[in-house]
């Protein structure tokens, strides 16, 4: 089966609701009837509930960018996956690498998350890559099997299923540096490859990666014309309707 391509908005911490209302308004147009992909809008949480409103009966998912691992408790500041759900979120950005440099995040704590967003029913958006130190020094196969395996322990493969990640190098994310399609690739059969290991053939055939990095207009075209890559997650280029509309039908 032919994996369906997701190509996933992540406006990262921009748009107040105001804005993100009038960004819909701009953007349904841009995709109306499109099928070839599904294409998810990932705002921040005080957006989440207008922008679900707004895309209702669209075909576009709307996500969050992230969500605590449990389901509630004195947790201050945290959002659980049953509000996600309540609200009719779809998805859920995990490990993102912001999330990681800046807010600590750890394969361990992704795979918590992971465990309970799969639980709920939420498409979980699994963010993987290397920094560039890690690059340069030849590391980047190792970084990628160990964070696979870390998100990924203790996981079934039926469980696994809807789970889709995200190969994002860290030194291409805001700079302007796209990973060449070949690359990617690259990196994309590696994850494939251990998630095969670790969760069988079926399981890995059928796992959406997605790219992410600097995806513009002008690079998503022979981006997702690599067999391996099944969609891309948008950084600073989905900020801007026209501009993520133009993505989306690369
Ligand atoms: C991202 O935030 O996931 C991302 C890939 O950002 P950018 O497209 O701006 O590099």
């Amino acid at each position: 089966m032919p994996r369906k391509p997701l190509i996933a908005a992540n406006w990262k911490m921009y748009k107040t609701p105001a804005q993100a209302q009038e960004y819909v308004k701009l953007f349904l147009p841009l995709v109306a009837n499109h099928e070839r992909d599904e294409v998810v809008l990932c705002p921040s949480f005080t957006s989440l509930s207008v922008v679900i409103a707004a895309v209702t009966g669209s075909g576009v998912g709307v996500g969050a960018q992230n969500m605590y691992s449990a389901e509630e408790g004195a947790f201050t500041g945290e959002t659980s996956p049953l509000m996600l759900k309540a609200i009719g979120a779809t998805h859920v950005i995990l490990g993102h690498s912001e999330r990681r440099q800046y807010f600590a995040e750890t394969d361990e704590s992704v795979n918590r998350k992971l465990k309970m967003a799969l639980k709920h029913e939420l498409t979980p958006i699994v963010c993987v890559g290397e920094v560039l130190a890690e690059r340069e020094a030849g590391k980047t196969e190792e970084v990628l099997l160990r964070q696979t395996r870390g998100v990924l322990a203790g996981i079934t493969a039926a469980e696994a299923a809807p789970m889709v990640i995200a190969y994002e190098p860290v030194w291409a994310i805001g700079t302007g540096k796209t990973a060449t399609p070949q690359i990617a690739s690259e990196a994309h059969r590696v994850i494939r490859g251990e998630v095969e290991k670790l969760l069988g053939a079926e399981t890995a055939a059928a796992l959406r990666i997605l790219y992410g990095g600097s995806v513009k207009p002008d690079n998503a075209t022979a981006l997702m014309a690599e067999e391996e890559i099944d969609g891309a997650l948008v950084g600073g280029a989905s900020l801007d309707a026209q501009s993520f509309g133009k993505i989306v039908n690369y």
